[in-house]
């Protein structure tokens, strides 16, 4: 499979529906954004930060119907609310009903990956989540928010291992502000400011 920007060379990301160009770094993908295992629609309005892979400017997004984050639309990843990301792990574990996925060894290369904060830009810490080999995420606790590689939320739904019960409480997350009320007022606010607000619930 070639590039359609360079016509170089694609490389298959294994668990992950993605190629990466060794050439470009162009990403293709082998299945829309709107695809039911991590659906994403795109509100179309640019945040005013930069992806931490591909430096292209992250655009707010919805997630699952309902969660706010920033997404890159040349690599599908995103930055969302480290404790929604718990929420949404929780119910979308609880409520799966397909097959648990086959463990994965987990690749070590991921884990010396660095990658900055888009909001803060200080370096994120780098960690295995959700049992071996499904999910090495980035996140940074000053900012509270967690990037996110396409495909990762699919495969942490589908790791084997302990699933809440379809009525069990769900974890209480605090509410951001909506990032309409920040934006009119980005250039006096940090990136930070301006990534949690447009992270979180979407009402
Ligand atoms: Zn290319
Ligand atoms: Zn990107
Ligand atoms: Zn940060």
């Amino acid at each position: 499979m070639q590039c359609d920007q360079c016509n170089g060379d694609l490389i298959a990301i294994p668990n992950r529906d993605t190629f990466l160009c060794s050439d470009c770094r162009h990403y293709a993908f082998a299945t829309d954004l709107d695809d039911p295992s991590e659906p994403i629609e795109l509100t179309g309005d640019p945040v005013g930060v930069r992806c931490p892979k591909c430096d292209v400017e992250l655009q707010f997004a919805i997630l699952h119907d309902r969660w706010r984050v920033c997404l890159c639309t040349n690599c599908r990843g995103y930055v969302i609310d480290s404790g929604c990301l718990g929420v949404i792990v929780h119910e979308l574990r609880a409520s799966y009903r397909g097959d648990d996925a086959k463990p994965i060894p987990l690749n070590p290369a991921e884990l010396e990956e660095q990658r900055s904060c888009p909001a803060c830009e200080q370096p994120m810490e780098t960690h295995p989540y959700y049992g071996l080999g499904t999910a090495v995420i980035n996140s940074c606790s000053h900012c509270t928010v967690t990037w996110m590689d396409h495909r990762e939320l699919a495969s942490i739904i589908r790791a084997p291992g302990f699933r809440h019960g379809p009525n069990s409480s769900p974890i209480p997350v605090k509410l951001n502000p909506r990032p309409k009320e920040i934006q009119d007022e980005s250039s006096e606010l940090a990136g930070r400011l301006i990534v949690q607000a447009a992270t979180g619930f979407f009402f």
